[in-house]
């Protein structure tokens, strides 16, 4: 071994041995999870309820940290530009595998950028509307938009979010486009359902059932293939009269790619801790959702997900014809 070499080979060994050391002592200052959409909204409260206990369990503060904009494609990008050193972490949902399909110039490719954790839940979705829109259910619904489409809105959080995945689903069942008004999230999108600036919209239970129950909305289907115990007067849209609609929005944690191993290994652990908590648990109960089983709570279950999300998603994307530049 030449002498170049050798002090080439000393200085790796002393590289991943500080590496190694440093991934020991992990994590030695708060976190930054980023969340794609506004605070307040559906996303983000199953990345407080999650970030609450993983804190715990790594001993140092988990923050939220909210970049909603462009479907949640701005979040996922500053996500993945940030260090991968296990101090930037990032909570999204199946948005992440349409977003490929619906932007022509992404800045990120989710094949290559992206350190898997593991999957999280899969929250159903209910259509909504304002609470003296006139429809009592969902075959008056789609009969008055199809009359009135021009003045019918249909609030979403950007091309690419669970809301615009719902919608487009939706106006290309009933086969009628309506009026989208985009937010930063559907937290923003809800304040306007309620003040009535907005007509309808798609969303998560996590953030529709307080709404629901305290009647401050028309609810007329959940978008699961069967009813959600804590709204089980709501039909499935498939009983409500749309034969085989159906949408589940996953939510995953991912690093950017490059995370160390050990890391990503340790925030697996405290993923997998926060989805057994009890509190955890049942307040996702009450927001019609439940944890995904252990076996997914994985890196292999998230990247298995994701490529067959992208692969069924890119076709019907297709069909519909919708992107963004
Ligand atoms: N999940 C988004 C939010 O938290 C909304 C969406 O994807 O439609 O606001």
């Amino acid at each position: 071994m030449t002498f170049k070499k050798a002090v080439a080979a000393l200085a790796s060994i002393a590289f991943s041995a500080t590496v190694g050391i440093a991934n020991a002592a992990y994590p030695e200052k708060p976190i930054t999870m980023y969340v794609p959409f506004a605070a307040g909204g559906p996303t983000d409260t199953v990345a407080r309820s999650v970030a609450a206990v993983m804190s715990k369990s790594l001993g140092q503060q988990v923050n939220i940290e909210n970049v909603g904009g462009a479907g949640g494609t701005i979040g996922v990008q500053r996500a993945l530009t940030s260090p991968p050193d296990g101090y930037s972490l990032l909570l999204m949902h199946i948005g992440i595998s349409t977003a490929p399909s619906l932007y022509r110039a992404l800045k990120y490719d989710v094949n290559k950028d992206l350190e898997p954790i593991g999957l999280i839940t899969e929250v159903p979705m209910t259509l909504i509307a304002k609470k003296d829109f006139p429809a009592k259910d969902l075959k008056e619904l789609i009969s008055y938009v199809k009359t009135h489409k021009d003045k019918v809105s249909y609030a979403n959080a950007g091309i690419g979010s669970a809301s615009h995945l719902c919608g487009m689903l939706f106006m290309s069942a009933i086969e009628t486009d309506l009026l989208t008004v985009p937010y930063k999230g559907t937290a923003p999108a809800m304040t306007d359902i309620l003040g009535g600036q907005v007509d309808i919209m798609c969303d998560q239970t996590t953030n529709t059932t307080s709404q629901i129950k305290g009647e401050k909305v028309k609810a007329y289907a959940v978008t699961s293939k069967v009813r959600v115990p804590s709204l089980s007067n709501l039909p499935t849209m498939d009983e409500a009269g749309l034969k085989g609609f159906s949408i589940g929005v996953w939510h995953g944690l991912w690093a950017p790619k490059g995370t160390p191993k050990a890391v990503t290994e340790k925030v697996n652990q405290a993923l997998q801790d926060a989805l057994k908590d009890k509190d955890v648990v049942e307040r996702f109960a009450s927001l019609g959702t439940v944890p995904e089983p252990l076996s997914r709570q994985t890196p292999e279950a998230l990247r298995t997900q994701l490529a067959s999300e992208i692969a069924k998603w890119g076709p019907i994307i297709k069909r519909a014809g919708v992107y963004a530049d």
